[in-house]
């Protein structure tokens, strides 16, 4: 053998120590002085070197070496294998037995690594879409925040934004509640505070239009007194002749249905 080794088991095979004889010999020749096969004699002492790890080593006999060898070499020959096979039954029987099992002993450890190797890298895995998820979660959260915070303050910028007191109606919770609105905007942000609501009720904010009915600005959290500030969208280009708050059941309505708390004209 002068040129590169022609089958790429050999380099397994050699990193086993079963490769021998003139094969072994043209192989060693060879090698040193080819860089391509040092590292893929390197490459295969890597994967010998795991096996190592994987279970204890047993050598196999000469003559199971032999066979082992052989049975490798001719896999892709298979049929003149079969010819050649063609021995007393009792000897097939014999050397089926190794045929067949001498090659699951050496592949099981192999699988044995193969499949530690995928759990490892398929944790691995897992932790780090987990540890991107999270990530993704927290940036699109924070983007959330900057964007309404960005809203907001383009809110109280704009010039043409209305800034409209809401008062609490006679006889009803007490509360006061501010609505900065922008009609071209169709944007709004509400605080202030309110008294909590009763059990299973919400506060629900209207936009009172000029034209047509109230359009919901939201439901504002039960039982907590102060309100978060809070900005909402709403259809742009809509003039405002209020905005009210009514008490309407948990998780608010598409239409008031509830007593008016809070009140406040646009002037
Ligand atoms: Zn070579």
């Amino acid at each position: 053998m002068n040129g590169h080794p022609t089958r790429p088991e050999d380099f397994d095979l050699y990193a086993l120590g079963v490769l021998e004889g003139e094969e072994k010999a043209a192989f060693e020749a060879h090698v040193p002085t080819c860089a391509a096969c040092a590292e893929k004699l390197a490459e295969a002492r890597g994967r010998i070197a795991l096996l190592a790890f994987a279970a204890p080593r047993v050598e196999p006999s000469p003559a199971v070496k032999e066979r082992l060898m052989r049975q490798i070499h001719s896999a892709p020959e298979g049929a003149r294998l079969q010819q050649r096979e063609r021995a007393p039954r009792d000897a097939e029987r014999t050397e089926s037995f190794f045929g067949r099992w001498w090659p699951v002993a050496v592949l099981a450890p192999v699988a044995a690594v193969l499949i530690l190797v995928s759990v490892r890298l398929w944790q691995q895995n897992t932790r780090l879409i987990d540890e991107l998820g999270e990530e993704r979660a927290t940036l699109q959260q924070q983007q959330a925040q900057l964007d309404e915070a960005l809203d907001v303050v383009a809110l109280m910028e704009a010039k043409d934004t209305i800034s409209v007191a809401l008062a609490s109606q006679p006889g009803m919770a007490k509360g006061a509640v501010r609505v900065m609105y922008n009609a071209k905007m169709g944007m709004a942000m509400c605080d202030g505070w309110v008294d909590p609501a009763p059990a299973n009720k919400s506060y629900q904010l209207w936009l009172v239009p000029k034209d047509g009915k109230p359009i919901s600005a939201g439901v504002i959290e039960p039982s907590n007194g102060p309100i978060n500030p809070w900005t909402m969208k709403l259809p742009p280009g809509v003039a405002a002749k209020a905005f009210a708050i009514t008490l309407e059941p948990e998780g608010g309505m598409p239409q008031p249905t509830g007593p008016m708390v809070l009140v406040g004209p646009v002037s």
